[in-house]
């Protein structure tokens, strides 16, 4: 059922007039320890031959870049943050760049605004739910008893903002006590600080797709999207869903990286890796730390930078846990890591060049994704091998899945292409959640099994 208890967008006008920022969720347990950005700025660095290039990397560690997008190639472009502090000894490197955003804790702030404004109409929604059928839990004609609020978590308000850690976890839980029968939980494994990799595992099928968001934590459209995606399946009333049901079982897992995921909400938007201490800095990229060709180019030896591959392969349990979950499944089919930003539909391999075998078939359904995907919004996705079409990327999900044998693995750079760094205004969570859906369901009508 549908509850609407007032206007979103009014209340939400209103109220990001009247909260400030600072009580905007998510709530920092220590306000002294949140790291800001005021006046980091993202450039977009072009690169227009080899000596840019070898600047470019030359620098990058002592400057501290972080990349936000990661296509360091000679005739292309790359996105960094630079801080104030170096953004003197960045000018006199005279590279070519434009400036994306001017000040990034601006942008945070207005996420955090906007995001404190929606929460008060979710929670408020949230305690009304709570009141129907006098507060008792309401059991649907086919047995099925809802927990308390759980009609809210069955609306689209869900994808008119985002969530905390905790709340991500209430809605996934609700959606499988929800639907016996239909979907059952598992976990992936344990993060490094404990948390579950937590999922959801809906069809019937022989043929097993596993996909996720979050392995990079600040990527937050990742998770959203993921959502939407299981949304879709649930609900079923998509004519083609049946159908898929019956030829899929999907294993679905919101927050890959839960860990990082909290730091992004607690202590520092931007962190990207998992939460491992390594020389002082914290987190190793999960996504450069599977185990198939580990460490053999684009990926990072200091632990202070955001691709760090880590000490060893599988060194971080996140990427570990779920390797193994891929490994424990009869026939995977497909395995899609989403990311966010850039707009791409990528395939392996990262590591090197030289294309696999199936690329044909691969890019052939990155080809069809793309296609659907446009036919929504007509937002432009780009597709093709990570190592070809965008950048080396050694220890990457996606090459440790096809050399396993899961037949079309796919790493996704969900919205923008750079306006809002990884602070996806969330007015484009349901657009981004509709049109991948349709690339998603391409994907599904063009597996070969
Ligand atoms: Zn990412």
């Amino acid at each position: 059922m549908k509850v609407s208890l007032f206007s979103l967008s009014a209340v939400v006008a209103l109220t990001t007039l009247l909260v400030p920022a600072s009580h905007a969720l998510p709530a920092s347990p220590s306000s002294n320890n949140v790291v800001t950005f005021d006046n980091h700025r993202v450039v977009r660095i072009q690169l227009r031959d080899d000596t840019q290039l070898k600047t470019l990397t030359a620098n990058e560690d002592a400057l501290a870049f972080d990349y936000f997008t990661h296509h360091k190639v000679v005739g292309d472009y790359v996105d960094v943050r630079i801080s104030p502090q170096n953004f003197a000894k960045f000018q006199a490197l005279k590279l070519e760049f434009t400036t994306l955003i001017e000040n990034l804790q601006t942008v945070i702030e207005q996420e955090k605004q906007e995001n404190s404004a929606y929460q008060m109409v979710f929670n408020a929604q949230l305690e009304e739910s709570k009141k129907l059928n006098n507060g008792s839990p309401r059991i649907l004609a086919n047995g099925v008893t809802l927990p308390a609020g759980a009609e809210i978590y069955a609306t689209d308000t869900w994808f008119q903002g985002y969530h905390s850690y905790a709340d991500h976890q209430t809605w996934l839980s609700t959606q499988i006590s929800a639907n016996p029968g239909k979907a059952s939980g598992f976990s992936a494994g344990k993060s490094f600080q404990g948390r579950e990799q937590a999922g959801i595992k809906v069809g019937t099928g022989p043929n097993h797709i596993v996909f996720h968001g979050t392995q990079h934590s600040r990527e937050w459209i990742g998770t959203m999207v993921v959502e939407y995606l299981i949304d879709q399946l649930l609900k079923g009333t998509d004519s083609r869903v049946a159908g898929y049901l019956q030829k899929y079982t999907f294993h679905i897992i919101p927050i890959m990286n839960p860990d990082g995921f909290v730091i992004t909400q607690t202590s520092n938007r931007m962190h990207r890796k998992n939460a491992q201490t390594n020389g002082g800095c914290i987190g190793t990229d999960p996504n450069r730390n599977w185990g198939f060709k580990w460490g053999t180019g684009g990926s990072s030896s200091n632990p202070c930078n955001e691709d760090y591959k880590g000490p060893s392969a599988f060194s971080a349990p996140e990427a570990k846990n779920v390797a193994d979950y891929l490994s424990s499944l009869p026939k995977v089919v497909s395995y899609i890591d989403f990311h966010s930003y850039s707009q791409l539909w990528m395939t392996p391999y990262g590591y090197t060049g030289t294309r696999p075998a199936t690329y044909p078939y691969m890019s052939g359904l990155a080809a069809k994704a793309a296609t659907a995907l446009r036919a929504v919004h007509g937002t432009s996705y780009r597709y093709g091998d990570i190592f070809n079409t965008i950048y080396q990327a050694s220890g990457s999900s996606v090459d440790y899945a096809y050399n396993i044998g899961v037949g079309a693995p796919f790493a996704v750079e969900l919205r923008d292409t750079g306006s809002n760094g990884f602070s996806l205004p969330a007015n484009q969570i349901i657009p981004s959640g509709e049109e991948t859906w349709e690339a998603f369901a391409a994907i599904l009508d063009g597996i070969q099994v």
